[in-house]
């Protein structure tokens, strides 16, 4: 499902502070380019550990890869990167784009990611807190772990 970089919605979420980042189609180009092997370690982790407030209906499949259609690189999970300023919305696909198709995120969410506390941790909520009006079904925050 295509959503533009820093576009206020997504599949999991929209607002004024949300910003779509990797939700890329076949059908739309995407930004090539190169980063940090620092960038993607980062990412990975906050993929790996995500908080997720949203239990995605299925697994978005890879349509860059040939093997797609014999079911190729499938993810089905989501991450939320909190800035100062934007509330980051990527699918878990976006490291895969990233490593295996050369796709570049936009520079202030590869800032994000790299000044992100731990996901889950106090202050990752701490940092999530002014854009805690993006999860209304949440009735506890910071939310129960
Ligand atoms: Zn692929």
């Amino acid at each position: 499902m295509y959503f533009p970089d820093m576009g206020e919605q997504c599949q999991v979420g929209e607002g004024r502070e949300v910003r779509a980042v990797g939700w890329l189609d076949i059908a739309h180009p995407y930004t090539p380019g190169t980063v940090e092997p620092a960038f993607v370690e980062a990412l990975r982790r906050h993929v790996k550990t995500a908080w997720a407030p949203v239990v995605a209906a299925g697994p978005h499949f890879c349509q860059f890869c040939p093997e797609t259609r014999g079911g190729g690189v499938g993810a089905s999970g989501n991450v939320w990167i909190p800035s100062e300023r934007y509330l980051f919305v990527a699918p878990e696909l976006v490291v895969h784009y990233i490593t295996a198709h050369g796709y570049r995120p936009p520079d202030a969410f590869i800032e994000a990611v790299l000044t992100c506390p731990p996901q889950g941790s106090p202050e990752y909520f701490a940092r999530l807190t002014p854009f805690q009006h993006a999860f209304p079904w949440i009735d506890e925050w910071p939310p129960p772990r």
